[in-house]
């Protein structure tokens, strides 16, 4: 039997930076499920098909190939085959996503390749509904959060890192971010929610290695 660590939380939590660590200090792979939403996302604004086309959403999305391979333990997402993870982590990608992940039929379609990865290998898998929909037998669950100021804050130097800010502001990735967390925890399918077994983390005063250990205090194996 796998071991599964399931987190979840809203966008900019740091959910993918403490997942990645973790899973390396486990020997474990590491699943970052929103790469993948991601991924379908920059499929559709390829293919020019609006977010509200929900009728040509379902058909290119269930026309398409998703899947993750791992180079030097790191999760790369392929699209038809195409390593497309260095152009996933934009701002209109991450909109896009927000928005196709509401169809259900997209959301199947992941559901099932992530469920085939954590059956078959010991996984920290991270999205918005790992701990309720995905995996709902994992073994830990960890809902991660933190105020929208704080996310905002992190999305905006992590884009100013990478020298990809644009034209956006502070002020635009917060409402950007409000905007997700509104849509992540209303839609109808699989919403956004602290799952009854999960443990709420909140990382706005926490440094990565805090939150790791508060995890790895989850973890006893
Ligand atoms: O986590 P990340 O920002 O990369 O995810 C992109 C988008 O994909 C999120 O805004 C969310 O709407 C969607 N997502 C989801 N379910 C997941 C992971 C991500 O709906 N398990």
């Amino acid at each position: 039997m796998s071991f599964n660590v399931a987190i979840d939380g809203p966008a900019g939590a740091g959910k993918s930076t403490v997942a990645r660590q973790l899973a390396r200090q486990l020997g474990f792979i590491y699943v970052d499920t929103g790469a993948m939403y991601r991924a379908m996302a920059l499929h559709f604004l390829r293919q020019g098909i609006g977010a509200a086309e929900e009728e040509r959403i379902c058909e290119a999305a269930a026309g398409v190939e998703v899947s993750i391979a791992y180079e030097n333990g790191e999760q790369q997402v392929l699209l038809e085959g195409e390593n497309v993870t260095g152009l996933l982590r934009t701002e209109e990608v991450g909109n896009m996503a927000s928005l196709s992940s509401t169809y259900p039929k997209v959301r199947k379609k992941l559901v099932e390749l992530q469920q085939k990865l954590a059956a078959s290998a010991d996984v920290v898998m991270d999205g918005r509904d790992i701990g309720t929909c995905v995996l709902p037998e994992a073994d830990v669950k960890v809902y991660l959060t933190a105020s929208a100021a704080c996310r905002a804050r992190r999305r905006y130097e992590e884009l100013k890192e990478k020298g990809t800010l644009g034209t956006h502001t502070l002020e635009s990735i917060q409402a950007d971010i409000e905007d997700r967390d509104y849509r992540d925890m209303h839609r109808e399918v699989s919403p956004l929610r602290q799952a009854q077994d999960a443990v709420l983390v909140d990382s706005s005063q926490m440094s990565i290695d805090q939150v790791i250990a508060a995890i790895r205090q989850l973890i006893r194996r």
